[in-house]
């Protein structure tokens, strides 16, 4: 496990997401749960049912102002971006990868 580049991907995620709760945020994203219930996380740190729901509410918003939506949610840690589920999985004990 390559701590450094752990701590450096948090310091990065709690940029974009509010400190009060980036700590659970990255926690449920590294455990693979949903951030809202105790499913198994499968798209964007949302277990099906929940990323449903957040298609349908962005589909739901005029098209110009779903991106500022987007970021919007990410912030208050209700989503994770795609960025942010790439380092999360490259995390993963499991898909380890030797250090360079
Ligand atoms: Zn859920």
């Amino acid at each position: 496990m390559k701590g450094s580049e752990i701590s450096r991907w948090i310091q990065m995620t709690e940029v974009q997401i509010k400190r009060a709760i980036s700590k659970v945020v990255t926690d449920r994203a590294k455990t693979g749960v949903c951030l809202h219930c105790e499913s198994t996380a499968k798209k964007r740190g949302l277990c099906s049912k929940h990323y449903e729901q957040f298609r349908r509410a962005k589909a739901a918003i005029p098209r110009s102002e779903q991106a500022d939506w987007e970021v919007e949610q990410i912030r208050d840690g209700k989503v994770l971006n795609g960025l942010q589920i790439l380092e999360i999985r490259s995390t993963n004990v499991f898909s380890e990868r030797s250090a360079s």
